[in-house]
């Protein structure tokens, strides 16, 4: 009995082997979670010699509703016709009902968060906008996250999420549970939930609403969502402690020398850039667990608060890079930059950097107010994070947006002054 993964996996927006040719995909690990539901790893193999571990749920002999009929249909196996669960709200009522109740399937393990309600009873439906995992919403009370393509090792996500939902930190969406399988001698983390924020909206989409509107005004939110991060990293640090580093000189030159390669307008900027960061080389910091890929997308507000949001770390780093340690100040460097990209992105006028301005100030206005420290005082740092954040975009937006390019380079042009 196999299904054929081959075929239906590559048209899935999650699969992560566009470019590379598959030559094999194989379910390697089958777990049963009751009668018709089937926990699957699948494994793709390519013809370059790399492979992918991916889950896949599959209910069996479960027509979903006629807008995904398409789409959820995997195939054919000994008679029976396999669906992706995601789409039988039966099926994802049912992984809610394990996960409520702490239980075990084979190699996995489910787990509630103490002292948690888990919406078993709310009615499931797939979330659209889904990206590298699968997400469905139960009600207005929670979301449930299935990773696709799994790894072995701890999941910052969860593991942040669970120390910021137990401390009581109000600026995150609490966790309320999670699963997980094994691979080898570790864990492999295959899903979560956390509790869903009713009324929300994306911090990108305000802050870009604001941008261009000329009477726009974000700067009371940028000041809330300043005191919001600052309150994250000082749970953060309370929770998992902190220590003393210096600034990472060899990541960052070697970061330079990648977009340097492909972006060939950061070349007269090159020298000046280097000797920003190797001037860093003894100068101490204060290291802590971080968000690590903090950006207005990854902010939502509510109709109270601002939660953060994404605790994945830099995005395409091993996990072991992701969760070390680092200073707070990256986290601030991005929201700084991701500021310049909601004003500059529909060109380069004085109002846009009037907007830029007064928001990124207003944001460190409101960490200042809640940290007790002001992340502008070691302005060495922050422009060191920023600068190593724009060199990494200038590469990205030369290979991939070319009509973008100017706005790192402009901030490159700045930080540098
Ligand atoms: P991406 O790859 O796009 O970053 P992701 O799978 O990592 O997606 P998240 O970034 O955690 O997922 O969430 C994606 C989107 O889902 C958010 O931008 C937000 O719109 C929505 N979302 C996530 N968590 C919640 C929540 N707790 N409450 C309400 N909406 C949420
Ligand atoms: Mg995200």
């Amino acid at each position: 009995m196999s299904l054929p993964f081959a075929e239906w996996l590559p048209a899935q927006r999650w699969f992560a082997g566009g470019g590379r040719e598959l030559s094999t995909a194989t379910a390697v690990s089958v777990i049963a979670l009751r009668d018709g539901l089937d926990l699957m790893l699948v494994d793709a193999g390519y013809v370059d010699g790399t492979s992918e571990r991916y889950q896949v749920l599959v209910s069996w002999e479960a027509e979903p509703a006629a807008e995904y009929a398409e789409r959820a249909r995997i195939g054919t196996a000994a008679g029976r016709t396999g669906f992706d669960a995601v789409y039988d709200p039966d099926a994802a009522q049912f992984l809610m009902t394990l996960i409520a109740a702490s239980a075990g399937r084979g190699d996995v393990t489910f787990s509630a968060e103490p002292l948690v309600d888990l919406p078993v009873d709310e009615p499931p439906r797939v979330f659209g906008a889904e990206q590298s995992n699968s997400s469905v919403i139960f009600g207005r009370a929670a979301i449930l996250k299935v990773f696709r393509r799994i790894t072995p090792g701890i999941n910052p996500d969860i593991e942040l999420n669970r120390v910021l939902g137990r401390a009581g930190d109000p600026n995150v969406a609490r966790l309320l549970g999670s699963y997980e399988t094994r691979w080898g001698a570790e864990p492999c983390p295959l899903g979560m939930v956390t509790a869903f924020a009713p009324g929300s909206t994306e911090g990108w989409e305000l802050a870009s609403a604001s941008a261009r509107d000329p009477h726009g005004d974000f700067a009371t939110d940028s000041y809330r969502l300043g005191a919001a991060v600052a309150s994250v990293h000082r749970t953060l640090a309370e929770q998992l402690g902190s220590s003393t580093s210096a600034f990472p000189v060899e990541t960052a030159l070697s970061r330079l020398d990648s977009a340097a390669a492909v972006a060939a307008d950061l070349t007269p900027f090159a020298d000046r850039i280097r000797a920003r960061f190797d001037a860093l080389r003894d100068v101490p910091m204060t290291v802590q667990r971080i968000h690590g890929d903090l950006h207005l997308g990854q902010v939502l507000r509510t109709p109270d608060t601002w939660l953060v949001i994404d605790f994945e770390g830099e995005p395409g780093a091993p996990t072991t890079e992701r969760r070390r340690p680092d200073s707070p100040l990256r986290d601030v460097a991005g929201m700084l930059r991701s500021y310049e990209y909601a004003a500059y992105q529909e060109g380069g006028t004085q109002r846009a950097r009037e907007w830029a301005d007064r928001n990124r100030e207003a944001f460190c206005d409101g960490y200042t107010e809640a940290a007790g420290t002001d992340p502008r005082a070691r302005a060495d740092l922050l422009s060191a994070y920023e600068l190593d954040k724009a060199v990494y975009e200038a590469g990205y937006e030369a290979r991939y947006r070319p009509s973008w390019l100017s706005i790192p380079l402009r901030s490159i042009e700045r930080l540098l002054e």
